[in-house]
């Protein structure tokens, strides 16, 4: 699904930020990014849906070879990716509902089937009852639903979370991530960047550490393993 192999990202004034990444992720797996600030861990997140661009290496995501796929096919490719930010990125003028159709790739659908579709996901992640809301309205928690029903609605192969429970208490981040189990069981790719040493330590999922733009760490089932 995933398949970097000696990538190196080197952004115009000069900062490395990957420094020769190897890694390999199957299709269904779920895997928390970690590692310092400044490690890398965006910069990778940005390579698989093509936000940036390799200096060198090798870069395939489903089907494509990032470095050399025609700039017209970029669009086919994220419509396949979905993500999640730390800071929900939602239309503030539209509702819940027009906030998920809005991201639907609508492809000759029939108003119906675009309604059926919006409702499917803000039932999925348990949110059918505030669909006239507007995002102000809402909790951070449900904010983020909402951000996680527009990143699922085209059925995306992989869904890429940077940091989702980042602003949210608690309680609610364990919500989230019971949401994000319940994708990733559908047999999405799920790769999360994360601070939350409880929710790693918790959850075991596959890790992988960033450090200095490289892969210090991969373990299965693995451990936080910072103090911060
Ligand atoms: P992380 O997500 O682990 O904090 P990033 O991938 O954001 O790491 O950043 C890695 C390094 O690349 C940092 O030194 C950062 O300042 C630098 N960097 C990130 N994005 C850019 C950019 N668009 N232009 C220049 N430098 C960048
Ligand atoms: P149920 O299937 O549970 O009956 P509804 O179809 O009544 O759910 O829809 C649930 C919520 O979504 C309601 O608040 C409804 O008004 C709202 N909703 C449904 N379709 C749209 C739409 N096209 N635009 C805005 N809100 C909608």
């Amino acid at each position: 699904m995933i398949d970097m192999q000696g990538v190196y990202k080197t952004y115009p004034n000069g900062v490395t930020a990957l420094n020769g990444l190897d890694v390999k992720i199957d299709q269904g797996e779920f895997v928390y990014v970690v590692g310092p600030s400044g490690a890398g861990k965006s910069t990778f997140t940005k390579l698989i849906y093509r936000e940036e661009k390799p200096t060198k290496g090798t870069v395939k995501v489903i089907d494509y070879d990032l470095y050399s796929m025609k700039e017209r096919k970029v669009p086919k490719l994220r419509r396949q990716i979905g993500v999640v930010y730390q800071d929900f990125r939602l239309l503030p003028q539209l509702t819940v509902y027009e906030n998920v159709a809005f991201a639907l790739e609508v492809i000759e659908e029939n108003p119906n089937n675009i309604r059926r579709r919006v409702m499917d996901v803000l039932d999925q992640v348990r949110l059918k009852n505030k669909a006239r809301f507007i995002p102000d309205e809402l909790s951070g928690g449900e904010q983020q639903r909402v951000s996680i029903a527009r990143a699922i609605v085209n059925h995306p192969k992989i869904l890429i979370a940077d940091e989702p429970t980042g602003n949210l208490d608690p309680d609610t981040s364990w919500e989230i991530m019971h949401i994000l189990e319940e994708i990733n069981e559908g047999g999405t790719t799920v790769l999360m960047a994360t601070h939350s040493k409880e929710i790693v330590n918790t959850i075991r999922k596959r890790v992988i550490a960033i450090e200095d733009g490289m892969i210090a760490r991969d373990e299965m089932k693995g451990d936080y393993g910072y103090e911060f």
